[in-house]
């Protein structure tokens, strides 16, 4: 039978390694929903929707089709046929993400995405994100509810950045708390731990060892 796997929890905390690294291992497909939010708002931002307006969001959340790819080993993410991965992970982009993604005609229509995906992975997927475990896949056969310290996760996200941007420590920190902050305080499926996620603190944890507590949790 298909293996789901639900991957939540805030920036930083190493949830996209861990989850492409598990899916790989373990033959599973691999979905990166945030970059299904950045996507509709990098669409909205290059067709000047003004993303505080949420009526406009709204009105224009149907219009992009957003693709992804879900293999682990090259994910991908399209708009209208164009290559996103590049654009989505700019500054403007990621101010910008938690505004669009807090409203709901936005999160029904990629839920319903998200689901549809998982429903046609043919061995399982590993889904991660901030709202699987809760709203998107409740009946996940594993769910995992990753967390680490502020520094740590400025520290991880500052190391994926390039030049300036890494040499700004303290404002990737207040960059991550401000969004995690927008991300857990929404009305529609905020970020949360669902009550039967295991938690794992990844602060004092390495890459691999991580990826070797999600697969022995999956693997039972
Ligand atoms: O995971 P990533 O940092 O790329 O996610 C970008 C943003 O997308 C988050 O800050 C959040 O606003 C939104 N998001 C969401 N629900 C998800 C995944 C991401 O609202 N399941």
């Amino acid at each position: 039978a298909a293996v789901i796997v639900a991957i939540d929890g805030p920036a930083g905390t190493g949830k996209s390694s861990t989850s492409k690294a598990v899916a790989a291992k373990l033959g599973l497909g691999y979905l990166d929903t945030g970059a299904q939010y950045r996507a509709i708002t990098w669409w909205m931002l290059t067709n000047g929707i003004d993303v505080k307006d949420a009526t406009a969001v709204a009105d224009a959340a149907a219009k992009p089709v957003i693709v992804s790819g879900t293999d682990p080993a090259a994910p991908t993410i399209t708009v209208d046929g164009l290559d996103a991965a590049g654009p989505i992970r700019t500054q403007e982009v990621t101010a910008a993400v938690s505004a669009v993604s807090a409203v709901p005609e936005v999160r029904t229509l990629i839920t319903d995405l998200q689901r549809s995906i998982a429903a046609e992975a043919p061995n399982g997927i590993v889904v991660e994100g901030r709202d699987i475990g809760i709203t998107v896949l409740p009946d996940a056969d594993l769910k995992v509810f990753l967390t680490a310290s502020p520094e740590a996760r400025a520290a991880r996200r500052s190391g994926e950045l390039k030049g300036k941007e890494a040499a700004d420590l303290a404002a990737t920190r207040e960059a991550l708390v401000k969004r995690d902050a927008a991300d857990s305080g929404r009305k529609t499926s905020p970020l949360a731990k669902a009550d039967d996620a295991v938690e794992v603190d990844t602060t004092e944890l390495t890459l691999d060892q991580v990826i070797e507590c999600v697969v022995t949790l999956i693997e039972g």
